[in-house]
């Protein structure tokens, strides 16, 4: 009797010593649904959720006080189109995806998909979406290792293999090798194959389902659907690969949640995406990253002032967008989170309000990937995902660059 006392004793002091609070001072509060930066805002965490949000809260001497009152604070980011276990100068030529299956295995990918997504984290991205060409499957191993503590990582949604009719995105591959494209893409060419891939990338640890239409050969209306509809029984979503504009009709009509790149969009397939709420990622690609991936001045001139032309344009009509970046080369010196934000030069470019911007990394990014309710806001019941800037991102986005504070479901990971 006297030991059950004890024991209910000593749960109860360590509830109490538990139930603290942690409450964030935040000087300056980006409120992602308005656009709007709040000031003088305390913010108040228990569990790893956000319990309250305002202006003189009441919190105790018990709590952990976490003091931002010269900072920005905002919602973790979100980067919609991501490869990290990807890093391959191989890619700056056609033979380039074949290449890299022969140089490099899927656990010498995971490792560094593990050390890619530390820099996405400690540079603010919370969350992130893993579209594909991970070789075989290298990134379910990174999202396993993060779950049990051994790298630190962002909230990885992931997309398995990438569904797309006959030949991957390969060029030129000779008929002894036709398989080898298999390394990081299924070939499916009818609803029904379709349906099998999906199936075999949810078993595979896949929570978000990426096919590529345009590259070799186009899909139907009836093809998409047959993945939407898949998909849709497991709770996920559809995104499709469209890198110019071929395919992006059937892609929107079939009811995919989102079009990759689509740099060739036309005014008519943007108010289509428009009125369908179909997202924009556009991976919109400066002039630093193209010439990086080996292009020469001219062409890499020549495609950027082609995506400012399309980012301003999807902005005009009110294309739905989430931000993405896509970047699978470094630039030298930089990491990848360096090398990704290099796309805010275009989104400047195309004079892009500084709020919208925001907004794509973190309401509406947290809509696409269908976490609407728990992600993309600092407001109560969401996932405390919180990071602080040393500059206003209102005056200067690039001050998403020079990130002070990282908090992920609770959880100081920078300070
Ligand atoms: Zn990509």
């Amino acid at each position: 009797m006297k030991l059950i006392f004890l024991s209910l004793l000593s749960l109860s002091i360590c509830c109490i010593i538990t139930a603290q609070n942690t409450v964030i001072k935040a000087g300056h509060l980006f409120d992602s649904k308005t656009g709007k930066m709040l000031t003088d805002q305390i913010i108040i965490i228990k569990d790893g959720k956000i319990l309250d949000v305002g202006t003189n809260l009441k919190y105790t001497t018990k709590d952990t006080l976490i003091d931002l009152s010269t900072s920005w604070v905002l919602p973790g980011l979100m980067d919609c189109h991501v490869h990290i276990t990807d890093n391959n100068p191989y890619r700056k030529t056609n033979r380039g995806l074949h290449d890299s299956y022969f140089m490099e295995s899927s656990a010498f990918r995971a490792l560094r998909g593990g050390y890619v997504a530390e820099q996405f984290l400690m540079n603010g991205f919370t969350t992130i979406k893993e579209i594909g060409n991970d070789a075989n499957y290298a990134t379910a191993d990174v999202i396993k290792a993060i779950k049990e503590g051994w790298v630190k990582g962002p909230t990885i949604f992931y997309a398995g293999k990438i569904i797309a009719p006959y030949g991957g995105q390969s060029r030129g591959v000779n008929i002894e090798n036709e398989h080898a494209w298999e390394f990081e893409y299924i070939d499916a060419d009818t609803p029904e194959e379709i349906k099998k891939a999906v199936r075999k990338n949810i078993y595979y640890g896949a929570n978000v389902i990426k096919m590529v239409t345009g590259d070799n050969g186009i899909y139907d209306v009836e093809d998409i659907k047959a993945a939407v509809e898949e998909a849709k029984k497991y709770g996920l979503k559809v995104t499709v690969h469209v890198a110019d504009k071929a395919g992006a009709t059937n892609v929107i009509e079939g009811g995919a949640a989102a079009i990759e790149h689509g740099f060739g969009l036309d005014n008519i397939q943007l108010q289509l995406m428009k009125d369908k709420g179909t997202f924009l990622v556009g991976t919109d690609f400066s002039f630093d990253n193209w010439y990086s991936y080996g292009l020469d001045s001219a062409t890499a001139t020549t495609l950027t002032n082609k995506i400012i032309d399309r980012l301003k344009r999807a902005y005009t009509i009110g294309t739905k967008m989430a931000f993405g970046t896509d970047i699978i080369i470094d630039i030298p010196g930089l990491n990848r989170v360096q090398t990704s934000l290099k796309v805010l030069q275009t989104w400047k470019a195309a004079e892009i309000p500084a709020a919208y911007i925001l907004q794509t990394m973190t309401v509406y990014a947290a809509e696409l990937l269908g976490v609407e309710k728990s992600k993309g806001m600092i407001a109560p019941t969401f996932i405390a995902d919180i990071i602080a800037l040393k500059n206003n991102p209102l005056e200067d986005i690039d001050a998403v660059k020079n990130v002070a504070f990282v908090m992920k479901n609770g959880k100081i990971i920078k300070q």
